[in-house]
């Protein structure tokens, strides 16, 4: 199988700063989904004439459909940026923030994009290692997203530490496979991620599964991130009693802004391991090619033949274990 996110998509990393009034066909997004839906297939008639194509139209269908969605999104939260408050009456300044001209919010906006597409990706060819951790990570990005809107910026801050586990945890369970099935029993205890000797990421650096540099950056915006876990006073929504700041439940730009800096650097470190664990994950089909891609149980199905491709019988598997179906051309052992 071909690669899931090739080098020539994540060329186009880091994405730049432009509000999404300025988006078009040139925009790095675009060339970013396109180049990461360009991927070869072929189709064959009901004459049974193989046709060659390609996905990268997909891309171009996805930019659009991100444009549409962000569109909506900063309306909805220019609408709701004359919500504020502030305990000292003169310090109330009524203005609306226009976000479809805003590049920090542009930038955030990209990389919600680039995200669902790159979840899209691995989903569709199930390319990951924990559907688990695959489908939490996207739930964590939509889930901070909800609560930045409603004004919870510290929690939304929760679940962007969450995306972090969520995309870098796969990676330590494909090293540690016991330790996978011991999780799906509740019986493991996440390492320590930051830990100087035997935190989990530099397990991952100490196996040569992560660069040192990216683990560093990972590492970093993990501990930006830890604030709002731990409710520093800076992150908390009540902030400000001491000092005659206090502006309570309410819209904050400064607050949206930093969440903006927060996500674009999450998702970039998130496409960044996602190309690693697609890579394993591939790797290991090329080993146990007969695994179910959601249990891992081996050699465990019934399959039959449903269809044929051009001159080769397609059949159909089913996990006895999960009741996964998949279908492949390879004669099944
Ligand atoms: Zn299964």
């Amino acid at each position: 199988m071909a690669e899931i996110i090739s080098q020539l998509t994540m060329n186009h990393l880091p994405f730049k700063a432009e509000a999404v009034s300025r988006w078009d066909e040139n925009s790095d997004l675009q060339k970013f989904l396109v180049a990461l839906y360009d991927q070869p297939c072929v189709m064959t008639g009901p004459d049974g004439v193989e046709h060659h194509s390609n996905y990268s139209d997909y891309g171009s269908y996805l930019f659009d459909g991100g444009i549409e969605k962000m569109n909506a999104f900063a309306n909805e939260l220019s609408e709701s940026s004359e919500d504020v408050y502030h305990q000292n009456p003169d310090k109330i300044h009524k203005k609306k923030h226009e976000f479809l001209k805003d590049d920090h919010f542009g930038l955030a906006a990209k990389s919600i994009v680039a995200w669902e597409a790159i979840d899209s990706a691995m989903l569709s060819e199930d390319a990951f290692v924990s559907i688990y951790h695959t489908l939490e990570a996207g739930s964590d990005l939509d889930c901070s997203v909800l609560l930045l809107k409603s004004f919870n910026y510290k929690q939304a801050g929760y679940c962007l530490r969450a995306f972090i586990e969520n995309v870098t945890l796969p990676l330590y369970f494909s090293q540690n496979p016991d330790k996978y099935e011991l999780w799906k029993n509740d019986g493991f205890n996440t390492p320590s991620f930051r830990r100087k000797s035997d935190g989990l990421l530099n397990q991952l650096v100490s196996q040569g599964v992560l660069a040192s540099d990216l683990a560093e950056r990972v590492g970093l915006v993990y501990g930006k991130l830890n604030a709002f876990v731990h409710s520093s006073v800076s992150s908390m929504i009540h902030a400000g009693h001491d000092a005659g700041e206090w502006r309570g439940l309410c819209f904050k730009l400064d607050e949206v802004h930093k969440w903006c800096g927060l996500v674009t650097e999450c998702v970039e470190v998130g496409i960044r391991l996602a190309k690693i664990q697609t890579e394993i994950w591939l790797q290991t089909l090329h080993s146990k090619p007969d695994i179910c891609t959601i249990c891992h149980a081996e050699n465990n199905f019934e399959s039959k033949q449903i269809d044929s491709v051009g001159n080769e019988p397609l059949f159909e598997l089913i996990c006895k274990k999960c009741g996964h179906k998949w279908h492949s051309t390879r004669r099944p052992k």
